[in-house]
């Protein structure tokens, strides 16, 4: 089996909701080893009890991804249980729905900060343990379709996006001579608690049936996009970004 994760071991920041939450589930019925990372510890906890019950290994680690300190602790404690993580989910993500000009420079810092720096700091980290253990890995990081079309009300999110998808690019390049692939999910619009009082409006309603699709996706329409990328069956895909958007 191509896509099988036997053998891996994965970290999965965002892990304490909606789309980490799944992955975390995907991967490790796939066969990896899962790490859990977030910083709500009580919705860790209650994820590694739920893949642990169906025969997983899993461990939860409390991981601020705008602090450095905090991603390194994460992965030392990863790490002295289960090894070299050798695929990287960074999921992690806010949202800020505030204007252009109503935007305060703490609320662009903030998204920046999670949304593309947090994503620096947690692939970098992963990285150069990698490099240093010699042992080949994957990352995948999640983007969003606004990070490749324009949406009114996004800008610090949809900007924080399209550096996601272009520093999935520049990471490829650099990282492929050393046996790891970097490559980007960019999912449309799934219900999770970043948007569900959205779309539970009228206007959030109407704006679903502005989707080709007609309609949100369902988490697990995630779970083939993210398998292809993270086993040996993308062996030589490095650098794209697969749209996920119906
Ligand atoms: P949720 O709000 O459900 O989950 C966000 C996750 O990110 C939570 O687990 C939260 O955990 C974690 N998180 C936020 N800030 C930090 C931080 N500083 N350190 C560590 N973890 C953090 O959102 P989704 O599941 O919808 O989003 C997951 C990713 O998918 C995001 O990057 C989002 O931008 C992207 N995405 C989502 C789409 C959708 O339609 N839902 C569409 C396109 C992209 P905690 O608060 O416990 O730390």
């Amino acid at each position: 089996d191509i896509f099988s994760l036997q053998g891996k071991i994965a970290l999965i920041t965002g892990a304490s909701s909606g789309l980490g939450g799944h992955f975390a589930k995907t991967l490790a019925r796939a066969g990896a080893s899962v790490v859990v990372a977030a910083r709500r510890r009580d919705k860790l906890d209650q994820l590694v009890g739920e893949i642990a019950g169906e025969g997983g290994t899993v461990m939860a680690v409390t991981m601020d991804v705008t602090d450095g300190d905090s991603v390194r602790a994460a992965y030392d404690a990863a790490e002295a249980q289960m090894g070299i993580i050798d695929v990287i989910v960074c999921n992690a993500g806010v949202a800020d729905t505030r204007s252009f000009l109503d935007m305060d420079e703490d609320s662009w810092d903030f998204t920046m900060d999670t949304n593309l720096k947090g994503v620096w700091r947690v692939a970098q980290e992963g990285c150069r343990r990698l490099v240093r253990a010699d042992k080949p890995g994957v990352v995948i990081n999640i983007s969003s379709l606004l990070g490749l079309a324009f949406q009114t009300l996004q800008t610090a999110y949809a900007t924080s996006k399209a550096g996601v998808i272009h520093m999935t690019r520049c990471m490829a390049s650099e990282l492929m001579r050393y046996n790891i692939r970097v490559n980007s999910i960019a999912p449309g619009y799934f219900k999770t608690e970043m948007n569900a009082t959205f779309f539970d409006t009228e206007k959030g309603k109407a704006y679903i049936k502005t989707i080709p699709a007609r309609r949100l996706g369902d988490l697990a329409e995630l779970d083939g996009p993210l398998l292809l990328l993270a086993s040996d069956a993308s062996s030589f895909v490095n650098g794209t970004t697969l749209i996920v958007d119906g």
